[in-house]
């Protein structure tokens, strides 16, 4: 039930900073099933993973484990690798793009840091032709993400995009103010433990405010990502699509790799545009927990293959 999922998705939410967790969790994850969410630890490895998905017709994105970096010297390394990255898919002849975490590039260090950063790898893509999207983190990040988004978008950039969280009572505020950009805006339901004084605690709440911003958002000008492995609103999105006469290339469905994999190529041959959202590198362990609050059924995997080892 709502409840008992609540509570079992702050519980983890919460283990997730204990210390004893994150090593035993970062020592067997991988062969308990992390593998299952992570395109690889390496970029070779997700290179793979990347050109099998595209070879099957799905678009991709991907990005650099990593997130809430406090020092200026690594969040310039990590702007440096990310260009790296972008012209190593380019000299594979892939079309992915890049998703990242503005806390990566320096956010926390400061916005002005966060700005350069991200400023830099939107401009290389803008060369080549990548587009990067930024992520949205935690509540303490969505002022300094979307005030970048909107520098960017001043500055003329427009390879770029931002999220948009539904659990969050400003999103739809949040929404209104960038749709004179005519954005390109994909829409989740939100993955960090938030308190109730800013985001939805029910579930319920959540999916109807979801459904609120990606209506707003197709019937407006840009382009609507719909991030979600929820069928039930995916076919809602569908059906006022087609009532409203939206055509497909003003929105596509993303996924994350590894989830809900028989929806993604059911879209995919229905003619949908669809999107898997891939991760590679070592840090995959906030990821991994974000992962395992959604479902208590993941938890169940990694038991059942603890039990196989
Ligand atoms: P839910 O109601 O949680 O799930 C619907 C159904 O999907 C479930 O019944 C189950 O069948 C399946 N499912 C959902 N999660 C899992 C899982 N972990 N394992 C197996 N099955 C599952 N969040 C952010 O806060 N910021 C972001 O920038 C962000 N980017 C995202 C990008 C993409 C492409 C996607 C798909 C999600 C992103 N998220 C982001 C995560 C999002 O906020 C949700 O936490 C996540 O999508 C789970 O919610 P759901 O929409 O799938 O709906």
């Amino acid at each position: 039930s709502d409840a008992v999922n609540r509570v079992f998705r702050n519980g983890i939410l919460h283990a997730t900073t204990n210390p004893v967790v994150r090593r035993t969790v970062e020592r067997y994850g991988m062969q308990l099933g992390a593998a299952r969410f992570v395109a690889g630890e390496s970029l070779d490895q997700a290179i793979q993973a990347l050109r099998r998905l595209e070879d099957m017709g799905f678009k991709t994105n991907t990005t650099i484990f990593g997130e809430h970096v406090f020092d200026e010297a690594t969040a310039d390394a990590v702007a440096d690798e990310y260009i790296r990255v972008i012209d190593r898919l380019k000299a594979e002849g892939l079309r992915t793009n890049i998703a990242l975490k503005p806390t990566h590039l320096g956010l926390s260090v400061s916005r002005e840091v966060g700005y350069r950063n991200i400023r830099r790898v939107v401009e290389h893509g803008a060369k080549v032709g990548t587009f990067v999207r930024m992520d949205m983190e935690d509540s303490p990040w969505v002022d300094g993400t979307l005030g970048i988004y909107r520098d960017l978008r001043e500055a003329g950039l427009d390879n770029t995009g931002v999220v948009l969280q539904a659990y969050l009572y400003r999103s739809e505020v949040d929404l209104e103010s960038l749709l004179p950009y005519a954005p390109n805006i994909r829409i989740v339901k939100g993955a960090y433990l938030e308190p109730p004084d800013i985001a939805y605690p029910s579930k319920a709440d959540v999916d109807r405010a979801y459904i609120r911003l990606a209506e707003r958002a197709l019937t407006a000008d840009g382009y609507t990502a719909i991030a979600t492995h929820d069928r039930r609103i995916i076919e809602h999105i569908i059906d006022f699509a087609i009532a409203n006469k939206i055509p497909r290339d003003r929105f596509e469905f993303q996924m994350l790799y590894g989830i809900a994999t028989d929806l993604q190529l059911q879209l995919l041959r229905r003619g949908y545009t669809v999107l898997i959202s891939t991760n590679h590198g070592t840090g995959w362990y906030p990821y991994l927990m974000r992962r395992l609050a959604e479902r208590p059924a993941n938890l169940l995997f990694f038991a059942r293959n603890a039990v196989r080892l």
